[in-house]
């Protein structure tokens, strides 16, 4: 079984990514220890949560010999980007339903998806809505028979046990963990496995996500009976893949005094978020805090 030899190559043995202590004077005046897991490193293409979420969908296609991959995204997107290079370590033919965007059809993320033999088929914002009706769905799994078919940002049932493996690398207990959330898969993952003491906190990305919560418990339905989690849906910053310019400015200086990298879309937006909430007091003192960098870095290439 050569795929799955490619597979365990991807994905074994773990490395756990590394984790650093974050020093800024905010932090110290409000008596806050704060880590972070650089999932930005666990792979030099499959950067971040979609190497986590990938994990068992990856195993599931090619335990079913699945013809290959099916999934969305936009034109920037780190899924379909991350999806297409694993499809390229594992010999897995992909395929990508892009929403519409004609002018970034050959922006840097959709280059290396098509050079690593990502197919790429463009659907206009309408269309692109319709991606979890059960009509298109048919009939995209009529057109490429035998894909498995993913959802937008790999967010799945499946993809919960890929993240919830985090936990087993942290080198120490921590309070709470901070990360950014969109489809929300990465968080309920963490929750699947969550240990007792400590708390997750998710920053949206995304505008008007009062769905967000209800949809994590769709993904993880014990979530909804767990005290032990929160969103931020104040955060995001005028919507997704939006950043203000002052912002923008504010990220790339925090991501300065901390010696970590960080775009506006995902990691900087949290980020931010983050240090807002310290200053307001949200945090209480003496807490030790650890920030996920979900990666994402390629998907900044001109994204804003
Ligand atoms: C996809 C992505 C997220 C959001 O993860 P969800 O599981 O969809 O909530 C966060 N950060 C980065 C960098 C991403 O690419």
């Amino acid at each position: 079984m050569s795929e799955f030899s490619a597979w365990k190559k991807l994905y074994q043995p773990q490395r756990p990514s590394p984790q650093q202590r974050l020093f800024h004077p905010l932090l110290e005046q409000h008596a806050l220890a704060l880590w972070i897991k650089r999932d930005d490193q666990l792979h030099p293409r499959i950067s971040g949560n979609k190497w986590r979420k990938l994990k068992y969908i990856l195993r599931q296609a090619l335990s079913e010999q699945a013809s290959g991959v099916l999934s969305f995204g936009g034109a920037y997107s780190n899924h379909l980007h991350a999806l297409a290079a694993a499809g390229h370590e594992l010999s897995l033919p992909t395929l990508g339903i892009v929403r519409g965007e004609p002018h970034s059809r050959h922006n840097p993320t959709l280059g290396d998806a098509r050079r690593w033999g990502m197919a790429l088929e463009f659907v206009d914002r309408q269309q692109y809505r319709r991606r979890q009706e059960p009509a298109w769905l048919n009939e995209l799994a009529r057109r490429y028979p035998g894909f498995l078919i993913v959802p937008e940002g790999g967010s799945c049932p499946q993809a919960l046990p890929g993240v919830a493996e985090l936990w087993q690398e942290l080198s120490q207990e921590v309070d709470e963990v901070i990360l950014p959330v969109a489809s929300g898969g990465t968080l309920a993952g963490l929750l699947s496995a969550r240990p007792a003491t400590t708390r997750v906190r998710g920053y949206a990305v995304l505008k008007g996500t009062s769905w967000l919560a209800e949809e994590v418990c769709r993904l993880y339905p014990a979530a909804g009976q767990d005290p032990g989690w929160q969103l931020e849906l104040d955060h995001h910053g005028g919507g997704y893949a939006r950043c203000p310019v002052a912002d923008q400015a504010t990220i790339a200086e925090l991501a300065e005094q901390l010696g970590i990298p960080l775009e506006p879309i995902y990691s900087g937006k949290a980020m931010l978020g983050l240090f807002r909430d310290i200053e307001a007091g949200l945090y209480p003192a003496g807490s030790r805090l650890l920030f996920l960098h979900t990666g994402g870095l390629q998907g900044a290439r001109g994204a804003l």
